[in-house]
């Protein structure tokens, strides 16, 4: 099976992905975490800390984001938002299907990172 670490917030980040991000690679790298979500039964660890995701950015510095203050606070309003927890292990889909009912449908994803650089393009 499949497994892959994702800090919370980039639940949002790969709902809306359309090709853009911090680096050639780094949109490479995403576009593969994606594909590998989308294969059957695959599942994600939520994580607090560098992911699958931060590995190929260029502001993960010795595993830390350069902007970690306000990653945390995206992380811990979708957490708090969809009653998560560090630690656990979903299915993607089910992660998928959490965010859409308790953020997306109602029109709740800027109260997490409505001061995002890219929250343009999650529309
Ligand atoms: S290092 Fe920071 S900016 Fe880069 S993907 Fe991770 S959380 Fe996002």
């Amino acid at each position: 099976m499949n497994n892959i670490k994702l800090r919370p917030h980039h639940l949002l980040c790969i709902s809306f992905f359309k090709g853009k991000g911090y680096s050639h690679d780094f949109v490479k790298n995403m576009a593969m975490v994606i594909s590998d979500l989308r294969r059957p039964n695959s599942t994600v660890t939520i994580v607090n800390e560098s992911d699958d995701i931060c590995k190929a950015c260029p502001n993960n510095i010795d595993s830390r984001c350069t902007t970690q203050d306000k990653v945390d606070r995206y992380d811990n309003s979708l957490l708090a938002l969809c009653n998560l927890s560090v630690g656990q292990t979903l299915t993607y889909s089910a992660l998928k299907q959490l965010v859409y009912e308790k953020i997306l449908s109602c029109n709740k994803r800027t109260q997490i990172c409505g001061d995002c650089e890219w929250s343009n393009i999650c529309k």
